[in-house]
């Protein structure tokens, strides 16, 4: 009997059934390679656009239908927050109509040193801190949207924050600011709960908690890197 290739299980079917492997496992090389590679990329962006269209258009339905087990068409959550940092971020350092940053500001004043520390730090390890988002901001959207346990609203969070990095990114051109400083990310993501989390009967009470949510993010997103400053500095 033939066995699956990755976990040794025996095979019935075109995947294994323990492990998902496909069943014809062959060989790489030249030929095999050049031959999966149409697939490999056609498949990654299908995802990737079936994903970002879903999310612009049936934000609830797509999100919902992800969380209760529709999820074999998604690009996976983590993966798309780090698309879209990543994008926004390659967009941003090498976009031509950034004005030079002035160096000399930097001492003026304690505030100003203060500010600029912080923001380096923050800079320094933006994806890091994008993807800390995805855990932080969990936190009040739990507090504030009961629908989901912890765990799907870090999902949640992924894919919003991968979501309005993407389409941020289209307002690089015009606005040439670090992702935490674009006016835009923080309506997208509004936006996007509002979407998401909307209440017929009551659309005024969503929209207070979108804001009170988007308060709580950006106050952990720069409090924690200031309380981190004063504490090692
Ligand atoms: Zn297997």
């Amino acid at each position: 009997m033939e066995t699956c290739l990755n976990c040794g299980e025996p095979l019935k079917g075109a995947f294994c059934h323990v492990c998902g492997q496909k069943a014809s496992t062959r060989q790489i090389n030249w030929k095999t390679f050049l031959e999966d590679l149409p697939r490999s990329i056609f498949n990654l962006e299908r995802g990737f656009w079936y994903t970002s269209k879903e999310l612009t258009l049936r934000t609830r339905s797509a999100l919902d239908g992800y969380l209760s087990g529709k999820r074999v068409s998604f690009f996976k959550p983590i993966q798309y927050a780090i698309l879209g940092i990543t994008l926004y971020t390659l967009l941003q350092a090498y976009n031509p109509l950034d004005p030079p940053v002035v160096e000399g500001l930097r001492e003026e004043n304690e505030l100003y040193g203060m500010g600029y520390a912080v923001g380096k730090l923050i800079g320094d390890n933006l994806k890091f801190y994008w993807l800390l988002g995805i855990f932080l901001y969990a936190l009040p959207a739990k507090l504030l949207f009961r629908k989901y346990n912890f765990t799907e609203h870090m999902v949640i969070c992924a894919y919003v924050l991968g979501h309005s990095a993407l389409l941020a990114s289209l307002s690089i051109p015009f606005l040439s600011v670090p992702i935490m400083f674009n006016p835009f990310i923080y309506l997208l993501i509004g936006i996007i709960y509002f979407r998401l989390f909307k209440d017929p009967v009551n659309p005024l009470g969503t929209f207070g908690a979108v804001i009170g949510h988007l308060f709580m993010c950006v106050i952990m997103y720069f409090g924690l890197p200031i309380v981190y400053y004063y504490v090692f500095n």
